[in-house]
Formats: structure tokens, C-alpha cells, sequence
């Protein structure tokens, strides 16, 4: 054998990382006692315990303490208690603790990962080197945010008792962003890992209790879906963050619907992984490796989809599969280890159930020749190849090493096929060309860009997604609004409209003048689809007119209307600035009329009409002027990385205004929609809608795009029903009857839109706190961007 033959021989030898003060660890304690509960350790009240094993072998590690609802309620009960004491702590006690605990995991780290890496499967590379670090420095950076939350956050206040539900993919790391923004923000937090991987998080409970974390602060429960259900469920807990599957996402969201509880959803993904033929080929298999098999491919925002350019795609499947042929697929304690096993029996067959279906669907699927371990739950990296857009390996989150292929020819096609897909959590965009990735990036529906990268993550970007990837950021600033509650002026509470006021009347046929205000859809009036109306009455009960009684069809027109509508979120935040001025203008020309309007349908004396007028004129001067101002940031992660967090519009916007300060709330509900970029279909009071329809001439005259605002007057109950449903509807904001809240957030989970109800209350639209920053961060998502640079 000559020098290079025996070079090419060569193998690795292995590196085990030791483990035996993992196993002294978990000799040493009693999992049955595994609830952490207002800073003492419980058994379940039920005294029932869950296994959980090692994947790797699938030897039985530990049987922990599975809690029940009643285990639920007695840790729910501890952080009310500690919750007064907590959130009055100041920013700098707060910050303090939060300091201890990562300098109290620091001295812990390698058993920490270690122990990850035994209880979840993961390669103790990964553990080591990223899960454990960055968990730490999410306390570390959450210190920061707890010191200037007042003079960062004025008007707002922690949301209260939080509960926190987590999967197993990133047990530590979740657990981390969950509980450091939740303290960083005072409030107190129940949280249960997953039943795969409750060992780190028992081991971090140890660390709270060492690093001062006051009793009821902390609560860390154990147990399955029953315990998240209990959790979800419990009516002490003001708002809920959850992170896991699409599927329990959207159980969640309907069990919360009209609890009033604040919400996150950090969810599943289908990410697109694009790569364009100018970019560096090494170097975009090297980030695929990393985009798709880091964690076995367990990974939320994997790069699961390789969407590569017609012209290279035969090279770079080559140097894929070379690369795929070296990866060391074994024990996730060997350093030298690529790939684990799954972390459970059931997560391997159902990939390797997903895997028989999309063969059977046409894909063809290769991996590499290689051994895998004797026991333990390993699965090989597995390239699937003619993958139909519409195949299930190109649709469903395998959740697992596979990647699925398909090839495009140009940039829009490329744009086409990454955002087909229900998710939108992550994308990874590969070219040489900088001008090319970032005209590509914010034309991709995805919480997350990396440009010539992936997986980048750290404690101060947010990290989050669109469409059914969930709603919410963890991480940053946006971060800590998931756990802070805004400080609005309440209103009163709704009312439903009394049918004597506003009674369906048949349209006149052949009338000679119609005098009824139609519906203003795609820039024109037109009629209602069913040509029914409704009368509508003045404050003294007399008819005052008649408005177009929309329908199902109309919405679903609207929304079209606002869909096609390209001119206003591509415009430049200077021209809506314009176009909102303008609106502003043409609005005060008409101020008296509006006023006098007002007097005669709702009764308010002349004085405070004439104020309405104002306020609304104000309303949208100040938007205007804000269209320019609530811009993004960038953020200096420790890499040579910017992270562009671009504000973009959520889309299509429904609203549902409510009946006080009917033109008022109405303004103030569709200007900071508009100015974000948003396209609106909008209900109006169903009481007063005469003011919004006045405004349809006041906006074909102020240069709106038809298709930017949609008017659909009707019963504001059954509108606010098919706009929940809508799944080309993006964001719902509401204010009408409880019941109507509560209908349309259950409703809301076909694709997962962000919704906003005022729970069956108004606001008091007069109050300057009715207005500014509360209101355009409903209106935008962040998405971002990460840029390295340098050689
Ligand atoms: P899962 O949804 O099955 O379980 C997640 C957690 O929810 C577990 O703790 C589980 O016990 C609990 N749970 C299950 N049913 C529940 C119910 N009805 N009510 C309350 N809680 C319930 O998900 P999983 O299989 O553990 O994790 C994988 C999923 O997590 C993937 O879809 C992945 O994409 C997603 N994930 C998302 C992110 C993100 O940031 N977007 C990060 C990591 C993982």
C-alpha cells in the first residue's frame, strides 16, 4: 500500500466523550420526585411515571413523574403566587438571577450536553458546540432586556403566569427560549418539556434552585400531550407559548379561542433550500449538510427542500451524494459522530413510513452505502430525487434525514416553488450575486432568510414564521413583546346589534334612483352579490339609508380584490405616506359633512362629532407620517453576520370595526394596516356603517389602488365568520360580540391567521394610546434576513 493509497484508507478512529458523570447524575436521583414545583421536587399526585429511554439504544434511562391535571394546577397556583413579587422585582434583581443561571449552566455545560445528547440522540458535537452555548446565551442576553424593559417597553407590563409547552428536538435550547424572555419580562412560567427528553430540563431546575431563582418562579413540570393539554387549559395561565407541531398548533389555538390568552406558536416547516447556479457550490453542500442532517434532519427550519437551478443540478446532486457517502452516521457520543439515531422508535417509522409513500408517489430515493449501528433507532441520509412539487416528501414535514429535490429554471420559478408550501419558516438562498439573494429573500414567505448559510441563530434576532409555521418570535426584542401585555385604554363592551335597528330589506327593483351605499370592492362600488340591503337607522330610530347587505361571495371578492392588489405593498413607504396625507386631506375637506353624519346616526352632540372628524383626520395624519418610521434593525450576532430584521406587511387584512366612534375606530383600525403595506377588506360598524361608505369617494379621490381598501358592509357576525375562514385572509382584527371573537379565533386555524379581538370589547378610540406602535406591530411580520460577509 503506497502513502496515498493508505491516506485514502484511513478511518477514525473513535472519540467517545465520556459519560459517567451523566450516569452518576442520573444514579443519583429519584425521577419519580421530577415536578419542580414553587422550588421543591414532587411525585405526581397520580404517582404514575413515563420512561424515557436512551436512542441510541434504547435502553430505559429513567421513569419520570408524569403530571396530571391536578399537578398542573397545584404548579399553575405557584407561579400566580410568586408572579406579584416577581413582576415588581426590579429590572436589575431580575437581571441578576437571570445572569446566575447562565453562569450556573456554564460551570455545567459539558454535562449538560452529555446528557442531552444521551436523552435526545443528537451528536454531542451539536450539543456541545451549539444547543448548550446558545441556551446560555440566551439568559446571558436576556439579563440586558430584564434591566431596560421600563424604558425599552414603556406601556406595557408582563403578561402573567406563562405556560410553556416544548418539543424534544432542541430540549435545552427551547427551554431556554422560553423561560429567559418570560423572567426577562417578570413574568412566571409552568413548563414541560416533551416525554421524549425531560432529563436537561430536570437538570436546569437543579441550576435554578442553586442560582437563586425564587420559589414559584420557575415550575417545571413532566409529562405528554395531557400535561400540555392541562397546561393549554388551565385558566390561571394569561398567555401560552408553544412550540412543536403544526398539528397540536392548531389544537391549541382552538382551545385557547376566546380564553383571552396572549398566544405563540412557534411551529413546523417545509424549508426551501435554493440554490442558484452562480452560487459556490462547495460551500452550498457544505451548508445542505448542515440545512438538512444537522439533528438527523429533526430540525423545525431544516432546509428539507433543495431547489437547485436546472443547469447545475446534475453536478451538485454529484457532490451531494459524494458528501453523503462521508457522513458518520453512529453513536451521538462519538465526537466524530454526523449523525444520531431518532429520538424514538415512532418518529423512525413514520419517517420510514414517508419515505415508502413518496417513492410510491414517483420519488426516487438513494442513500448512501454505508452500516448503521446494530441497536438504537438510526436512519441513513436519504436523497429522494424526482420529486413532484405536489409529492408528500415536497409537502409534509418529514421531520427526519431526508431530502427532497427539484430543480428550477429561472428566479421567479424558484420564488414559485420555495413558497409552495403551507409553511413559511425558514429559507436559505445560495448565489454569489448579493443583488440576486436579496431581491430573492423578502419574496420569500419565510420568518427566516439566511443568505449563503443556514441554521444561524442567535439570542438577540428573532427567529419565527409564517402561515401555518405559527405566529410570534422568540429571540430579541420582538421576543420580549411575546411576554409583555400593551397597556390599551379599554372601551366599552360590545353589543350586538338589536335587529329592530338594522333590518334586511329587500332591494327595490327598477328603483329609479338607488340611493343604497354599495359595497367598494377592487376600487369600485358594486352591488351586493345576494342584491339584499340593510336599513340603517339614526339615533332617533328614523331610516337614515340603506347600505349593501354583504355576503360570503362579497368577502370572498374582496379578498381577491386585496390579494391582486400588487400597487400598495410594492409601493415605497414614501408613496403611501403620500397617498395617507392625501386621504387625510380630501377627508378634512369634508369634515363638516362627516360630522354632521355623525350627530345624525349615533347622537353625539355637535362638539364631539366635530372632535370625532378630527381625531380621525389626526389618526391618519399620524400614520402617514409613520409609514417611514417603524422600519426594521439590524442586528450584530457574534459571527460575521448581519441580520437584516425587515419589517413586511402580513398581508391581507380583515377588519371588523366596532360600533363607538364609528368613524374613529374605523380610521384608526385601517391606517396602520395600510400604512405597513397591508391590503384591507374591512367591515364597518354594522351599526353606523354610513361613515364608512361616505368615505368611498373620499378614497377614490385621495390615489388609493384599487384593491387596497375593500368595504363589505353587512352582519358584522357572519363577515367576521368567512374572513376567519379565509385562508388567503393573513391577519384578522376584531372588535365585535365576544362570541364573535371567540368563533373566529377557533376558526382562524386553517392557516393559522394572526387575529387580534378586543375579546367583545372596544377601545376608547379618543385616547392617544388608541394609536402608534401597539398597532403597526400587528400590522407587520419580521423577517429576518442573515447576510454573512467577509472571505
Ligand atoms: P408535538 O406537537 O407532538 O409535541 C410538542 C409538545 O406538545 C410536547 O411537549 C407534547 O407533549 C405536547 N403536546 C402534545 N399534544 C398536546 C396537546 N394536545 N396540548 C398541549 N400539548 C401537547 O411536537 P414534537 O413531535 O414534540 O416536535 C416536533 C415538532 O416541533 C415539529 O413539527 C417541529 O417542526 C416543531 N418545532 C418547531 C420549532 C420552531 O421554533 N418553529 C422548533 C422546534 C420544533
Amino acid at each position: 500500500m503506497n502513502v496515498l493509497e493508505r491516506y485514502h484508507a484511513m478511518d477514525y478512529g473513535p472519540a467517545p466523550e465520556a459519560r459517567n458523570e451523566a450516569d452518576a447524575w442520573l444514579a443519583s436521583r429519584d425521577f419519580a420526585k421530577a415536578l419542580f414545583i414553587d422550588g421543591a421536587w414532587k411525585t405526581a399526585a397520580s404517582g404514575k411515571t413515563f420512561d424515557t429511554s436512551e436512542p441510541s439504544s434504547g435502553k430505559l434511562l429513567a421513569k419520570v413523574s408524569d403530571a396530571g391535571a391536578a399537578d398542573i394546577d397545584v404548579a399553575v397556583t405557584a407561579a400566580a403566587k410568586a408572579l406579584p413579587k416577581w413582576s415588581a422585582t426590579s429590572g436589575y434583581q431580575r437581571a441578576k438571577v437571570l445572569y446566575a443561571i447562565g453562569r450556573a449552566m456554564q460551570r455545567h455545560q459539558r454535562l449538560f450536553a452529555v446528557l442531552e445528547s444521551i436523552d435526545n440522540g443528537k451528536p454531542i458535537r451539536e450539543s456541545r458546540d451549539i444547543d448548550v452555548p446558545l441556551a446560555i446565551r440566551h439568559f446571558i442576553h436576556h439579563a440586558g432586556w430584564a434591566q431596560t424593559l421600563e424604558k425599552d417597553f414603556p406601556d406595557h407590563k408582563p403578561v402573567g403566569v406563562v405556560g410553556q409547552v416544548i418539543p424534544w428536538n432542541f430540549p435545552l435550547l427551547m427551554l431556554a427560549w422560553k423561560i429567559a424572555p418570560a423572567l426577562a419580562a417578570g413574568c412566571t412560567v409552568v413548563l414541560k418539556p416533551a416525554e421524549f427528553t425531560p432529563l436537561t430540563a430536570i437538570l436546569f431546575a437543579e441550576i435554578c434552585e442553586r442560582a437563586g431563582v425564587p420559589k414559584g418562579v420557575v415550575n417545571i413540570v413532566q409529562g405528554g400531550p395531557e400535561a400540555g393539554a392541562a397546561i393549554v387549559n388551565h385558566p390561571g395561565v394569561q398567555k401560552i407559548a408553544f412550540t412543536g407541531s403544526s398539528e397540536v398548533g392548531k389544537i391549541i389555538r382552538k382551545a385557547t379561542a376566546g380564553s383571552g390568552k396572549k398566544l405563540s406558536l412557534e411551529l413546523g416547516g417545509k424549508s426551501a433550500f435554493v440554490v442558484f447556479e452562480d452560487a459556490d457550490l462547495d460551500s452550498a453542500v457544505e451548508g445542505l449538510v448542515d440545512g438538512i442532517w444537522f439533528n438527523q434532519g429533526q430540525v423545525c427550519c431544516a432546509g428539507s427542500r433543495l431547489l437547485v437551478q436546472e443547469g447545475i443540478a446534475e453536478a451538485f446532486i454529484a457532490k451531494v451524494k459524494v458528501r453523503m457517502s462521508r457522513l458518520r452516521v453512529g453513536s451521538p457520543l462519538d465526537k466524530n459522530t454526523d449523525i444520531g439515531p431518532l429520538v424514538d422508535r415512532t418518529q423512525l417509522d413514520r419517517v420510514k413510513g414517508l419515505i415508502a409513500e413518496g417513492a410510491r408517489q414517483g420519488a426516487v430515493c438513494w442513500q448512501p452505502d454505508a452500516a448503521l449501528p446494530t441497536t438504537g433507532y438510526y436512519h441513513l441520509p436519504t436523497l429522494a430525487t424526482s420529486v413532484a412539487p405536489a409529492n408528500i416528501l415536497a409537502q409534509e414535514e418529514v421531520f427526519g434525514p431526508v431530502l427532497a429535490t427539484m430543480s428550477f429554471r429561472n428566479t421567479e420559478e424558484a420564488i414559485e416553488l420555495a413558497n409552495n408550501t403551507r409553511y413559511g419558516l425558514a429559507a436559505s438562498v445560495w448565489s454569489e450575486n448579493i443583488n440576486l439573494a436579496l431581491h430573492v429573500a423578502p419574496q420569500l414567505k419565510a420568518g427566516v432568510v439566511w443568505v449563503n448559510g443556514t441554521n444561524m441563530f442567535d439570542a438577540a434576532c428573532g427567529f419565527g414564521g409564517y402561515r401555518e409555521s405559527g405566529f410570534g418570535r422568540e429571540g430579541g426584542r420582538e421576543g420580549v413583546f411575546e411576554y409583555l401585555a400593551a397597556k390599551l385604554p379599554v372601551g366599552p363592551a360590545i353589543k350586538p346589534t338589536a335587529a329592530s335597528s338594522a333590518q334586511p330589506v329587500e332591494q327595490a327593483d327598477g328603483a329609479s334612483i338607488d340611493r343604497t351605499a354599495k359595497l367598494f370592492i377592487g376600487g369600485k362600488q358594486v352591488r351586493p352579490d345576494g342584491n339584499y340591503s340593510l336599513a340603517v337607522a339614526t339615533a332617533k330610530g328614523k331610516l337614515a339609508g340603506e347600505v349593501g347587505l354583504g355576503n360570503r361571495k362579497d368577502i370572498r371578492d374582496a379578498v381577491s380584490a386585496a390579494r391582486a392588489c400588487k400597487a400598495w405593498p410594492d409601493a415605497t413607504a414614501f408613496n403611501r405616506s403620500q397617498v395617507l396625507y392625501y386621504f387625510a386631506e380630501n377627508l378634512s375637506g369634508r369634515a363638516d359633512e362627516f360630522a354632521a353624519r355623525l350627530v345624525q346616526l349615533t347622537g353625539v352632540t355637535a362638539r364631539a362629532a366635530r372632535e370625532e372628524v378630527d381625531l380621525s383626520i389626526e389618526r391618519l395624519f399620524l400614520y402617514a407620517g409613520l409609514t417611514d418610521k417603524f422600519e426594521g434593525r439590524v442586528h450584530q450576532p457574534p459571527a460575521r453576520v448581519v441580520t437584516l430584521a425587515l419589517h413586511e406587511p402580513v398581508g391581507v387584512v380583515g377588519i371588523v370595526a366596532p360600533d363607538n366612534q364609528p368613524l374613529l375606530g374605523f380610521t384608526s383600525l385601517i391606517a396602520p394596516a395600510l400604512a405597513m403595506g397591508n391590503t384591507v377588506v374591512a367591515v364597518p360598524s354594522e351599526r353606523h356603517p354610513l361613515l364608512a361608505t361616505d368615505l368611498y369617494q373620499v378614497i377614490e379621490y385621495s390615489d388609493v389602488p384599487a384593491g387596497a381598501i375593500n368595504i363589505v358592509t353587512g352582519r358584522s357576525a357572519e363577515l367576521a365568520g368567512v374572513l376567519a375562514k379565509h385562508d388567503d385572509v393573513d391577519g384578522l382584527w376584531l372588535f365585535a360580540v365576544a362570541d364573535t371573537c371567540t368563533k373566529a379565533e377557533a376558526d382562524s386555524i386553517g392557516n393559522l391567521k394572526r387575529v387580534w379581538t378586543g375579546n367583545g370589547r372596544s377601545l376608547d378610540w379618543t385616547s392617544s394610546d388608541a394609536a402608534g406602535e401597539a398597532f403597526l406591530r400587528r400590522a407587520i411580520e419580521v423577517k429576518n434576513v442573515w447576510v454573512p460577509y467577509g472571505d
